[in-house]
This record gives C-alpha cells, sequence and structure tokens, in this order.
C-alpha cells in the first residue's frame, strides 16, 4: 500500500514492528487496523488524511497512546501515528515551548526544564501530549498556572479535509476554543505551542503515606489543608498499595495505604512551610517529601502504572469532600482484589477555576476534587481478574453517586459504558457549542474514534 506523498513508515499486518506499532499503553485494548501511517511531519499527517478519506477508511490517530479506552487504534482502518513526531523547541526568551503532536509529556519536561521553564502537564511522564491537552490537561502546576488548556496559544492542525490551518485567538478562534477541551473531533494537531513558565529546577515535591486505617482521618484532614492551600501547591492522593519503587524500603512494598503526593511550584523554604502540617499529621509510614528536581518528580510514578498491563477505568468529578463521601472513599478504596488496583484524588482550583467558564471547551472547572478509579490486572492473569476489577471500580462509582458533581474529565472516560457520558463532560451549553464546530471542521465525523462529539 502507498500513499502520495508520504515519507514516513507504513506499516501493515505483515510487517515486522505490526505487533508493537497496534499496541496502547493498555494491553486490554486488542485491535488491528488495515494500516499504520506513522507520520514523520506535518505534510505526511496531511497526505495520510487525504488518502484516508479518498479511500473511505476509518481514521483513529495516535499521539501518546495513552488513552484507557484505546481510541489511538481501530479495526480494520488507518491509524495516523504521530509516534515519531516528538521534538520540542523551547524559545527561553520567548518563553514558549513548540511541541510536535506525537511528544510524551517527559519529552517537554525534559526539553523545558533545562531552561528552568515548565507548563502545566499529566503526573506521569510516558503520558502524551496531544490527547491529554486537547481534552484539558489537570497536573500539579495547573493551581498556579492553569490548565494545559490555559497555556495553549497556538495549534497546527490538519483538518477532516487535508488542509493544514493554524487555530489561535486570532486564527480560526472557533476551531482553537474547541481544541481546548473539545479531544480530537476537530482534526489532527501536529503541533502546539506552550506558554512556559519559571518552575524550579529543584521544588519541594514528594508523597507522604499513611497505613490505610488511618484514611478517614486523612481525608478529613486532607479536606481542609486543600481548601485552605495556597494556589502554588499541587497534591494528588492515592489510595492503594504502598507501590514497589526502588526509592520505598522494601518491607513497605504492596501494604494498603493512602499517600498524598505534593508539588509546590515556588520558593523552596515557601513550600516546606506550605507542606508542615501535613507532614505531622497522625503517623505516616513514609514521608518522602524533599527538595527534588521537578522533572525528577514528574516522572517518579512512571514505573506505576506500566505499558501493556491492563486497565479499566470509572471517573467523576465530586460535589465535595464530606464525611460520608469520605466514608464510601474508606469503605471502597481497599476492596479490590489486585495490588496493583488504586484511585487517585486531583485537587482542583486556584488558577483553573479563576478562568471563565466558556473561555475553552473544558467544562469543570467549578469542581474541587475529582475521582478516578483504576482496576488494573497483568496480561497473564485470568479473566476472573479483569471481572473482579471491573465490577471494583463499578461498584465504587456507583457507591460514590450521592457525592458526584454533574460532570467528569473527558481523559478519565473508558470505553463502551463511558460513551453516553461524553455529554455529561461537557454540560449541554458547551456540547452544544461543540456540535456546531464539529459541524463546520468534520461534518462527516471523519474523526470518531475519540470521545465523540457528533456534527450539530
Ligand atoms: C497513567 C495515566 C496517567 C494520566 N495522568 C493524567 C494527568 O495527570 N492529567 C491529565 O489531564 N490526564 C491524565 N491522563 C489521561 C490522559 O489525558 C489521556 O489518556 C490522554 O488521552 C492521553 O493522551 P495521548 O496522546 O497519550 O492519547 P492517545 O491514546 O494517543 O489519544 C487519545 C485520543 O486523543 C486524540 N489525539 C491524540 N493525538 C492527537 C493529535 N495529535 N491530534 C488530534 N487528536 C489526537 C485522538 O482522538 C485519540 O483517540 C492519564 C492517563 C494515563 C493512562
Amino acid at each position: 500500500m502507498e500513499i502520495d506523498g508520504f515519507r514516513g513508515q507504513l506499516i501493515t499486518a505483515d510487517h515486522a514492528d505490526y505487533d508493537t506499532a497496534r499496541a496502547v499503553w493498555n494491553g486490554a485494548v486488542d485491535r488491528r487496523p488495515r494500516l499504520i501511517a506513522r507520520c514523520s511531519g506535518t505534510a505526511d499527517v496531511a497526505a495520510a488524511v487525504c488518502f484516508a478519506r479518498d479511500h473511505d477508511l476509518e481514521i483513529a490517530v495516535r499521539g501518546g497512546g495513552h488513552n484507557v479506552a484505546g481510541t489511538a487504534v481501530c479495526d480494520d482502518g488507518i491509524v495516523i501515528d504521530l509516534s515519531a513526531m516528538r521534538a520540542v523547541w523551547v524559545d527561553p526568551a520567548g518563553r514558549t515551548a513548540q511541541v510536535q503532536g506525537g511528544a510524551l509529556w517527559g519529552d517537554v519536561d525534559h526539553e523545558t526544564q533545562a531552561h528552568g521553564l515548565a507548563t502545566t502537564g499529566g503526573i506521569v511522564g510516558h503520558t502524551g501530549v496531544a490527547g491529554l491537552t486537547l481534552g484539558g490537561g489537570i497536573g500539579f502546576l495547573m493551581r498556579t498556572h492553569g490548565l494545559t488548556v490555559d497555556n495553549l496559544l497556538a495549534a497546527e492542525v490538519v483538518t477532516a479535509e487535508g488542509s493544514i490551518v493554524r487555530a489561535s485567538a486570532d486564527e480560526h478562534s472557533d476551531l482553537f476554543w474547541a481544541l481546548r477541551g473539545g479531544g480530537g473531533n476537530f482534526g489532527v494537531v501536529a503541533s502546539f505551542r506552550f506558554a512556559l513558565h519559571p518552575v524550579g529546577p529543584t521544588v519541594i515535591a514528594g508523597p507522604v503515606f499513611w497505613a490505610a486505617d488511618d484514611t478517614t482521618d486523612v481525608l478529613r484532614f486532607y479536606r481542609d489543608f486543600a481548601a485552605d492551600a495556597p494556589d502554588e501547591l499541587g497534591t494528588v492522593v492515592r489510595l492503594g498499595t504502598v507501590p514497589p519503587l526502588p526509592v520505598i524500603p522494601e518491607d513497605m512494598h504492596w501494604r494498603p495505604a493512602i499517600a498524598i503526593a505534593c508539588c509546590y511550584a515556588g520558593a523552596i523554604e515557601d513550600g516546606e512551610r506550605a507542606v508542615r502540617t501535613l507532614r505531622r499529621l497522625g503517623k505516616p509510614l513514609l514521608d518522602l517529601i524533599s527538595p527534588t528536581p521537578y522533572v525528577a518528580h514528574q516522572c517518579a510514578l512512571d514505573g506505576t502504572v506500566l505499558h501493556g498491563w491492563h486497565y479499566y477505568w470509572k471517573s467523576t468529578n465530586l460535589a465535595g469532600l464530606s464525611d460520608d463521601a469520605i466514608a464510601v472513599i474508606a469503605d471502597h478504596a481497599y476492596s479490590a482484589s489486585s495490588p496493583r488496583s488504586y484511585s487517585a484524588m486531583f485537587h482542583m482550583g486556584g488558577a483553573v477555576g479563576r478562568v471563565p467558564h466558556d473561555a475553552t471547551a473544558y467544562a469543570g472547572r467549578d469542581v474541587a476534587h475529582n475521582i478516578i478509579i483504576d482496576g488494573v490486572w497483568l496480561p497473564d492473569e485470568s479473566g476472573e481478574h479483569a471481572a473482579a476489577e471491573t465490577a471494583w471500580a463499578r461498584r465504587f462509582l456507583q457507591a460514590l453517586h450521592p457525592h458526584r458533581a454533574d460532570s467528569v474529565y473527558v481523559n478519565f472516560l473508558d470505553s463502551d459504558d463511558d460513551t453516553s457520558r461524553v455529554r455529561e463532560s461537557y454540560g449541554d451549553h458547551i456540547y452544544r457549542r461543540l456540535a456546531e464546530i464539529k459541524a463546520k471542521y468534520d461534518p462527516d465525523n471523519a474523526f470518531h474514534h475519540n470521545k465523540n462529539i457528533r456534527p450539530g
């Protein structure tokens, strides 16, 4: 098979790399595309889109390949694969970075931190920039510097017609609005331009662990601690077991525990002050908060969520952390069968909440906490494990029902049983506007292997 004007790599089922090229982060996803078009640049992306449209092929678009639902790969169609497009160019004077559409957050942090700069990215280094950005982008820096989309200055987009356009506040501003939360519905983003900020390079960061039995006390304390926290302090609560990382003593590995991971985006002394009361709470099992290179902190969790393991997710934004909500969390968080399953709560607020609700397509700016429930099992574990972890995640979400806000972060939605929740991610007003913009840029819904917005 050939594509006119395409200079990248074309991979079909008879190619030695086919199985590696069709694999995504979630090993439970097993799809067999007819063709994987591994692009070497924007022109290849445009050629691949034109080819797919001319041949009426299903299209999936792969950035980092990290979405739990596996929408980066499709059966029988073409995968427009940007995984070879990972370059990051930093302009230190202008404090911006140009990032190709297949880059991972580890790539961005590595290049930007060489200049003591950063932008809000995800909390795992091997997550893709593209999918994360297009859904909104939450991470440790968001309370100081806003969501990833709040730092997006421009994007180079290949549209469903195969045209290359630039979207920014001044050019295709409707498309630019939709890209900031509306996902991969509007075209293939070949590159992004982000605003950068001075961060670190050394920051106060790391987790504190307490025994699972202390969960209620820790979360009640955390509710007030988080509400009073300065914007510079980003925190994520992780409930499950102590991960078997090299920095953690072996006798602690796999013990049921709650951890609060911190990152202070400001002066070291201010950071030490901001986390002081947290570190004094109860009797921590382990306190790993210390002055840490930001770039090391950003990949500290990489070994806890490996490529090829099997995953099933449930998520919701929370209306608050009432005593009742905390009781539900403490009851369910440790009842998964697999020691690898866990849940995580991000503390939102700060700069996220100061951006007007309809300034971008990201909804849920008024929410203080969300939760993601991650069932995990190994590829060689039996169907029973899959069923048990899936049931646990569903049960946990169901129990949280009375404590849910009316929204969910679109990037945390899983596959089939979450399809109907895409509208819930946006709310009616934002969804309707997205559907209108979809009708303008992709009226045939060529880009539908995603959290789909139907042309309206
Ligand atoms: C372990 C883990 C940790 C995570 N942590 C965070 C976090 O801290 N913060 C957060 O906000 N999210 C987080 N996420 C969720 C993450 O935002 C999504 O999984 C996101 O889809 C990942 O982007 P990707 O490019 O790797 O995805 P892919 O699977 O490659 O793509 C997902 C979808 O995005 C679209 N897409 C991808 N690339 C492009 C492109 N270049 N142009 C147009 N559309 C494209 C396509 O529709 C595609 O189906 C995490 C996910 C995982 C698995």
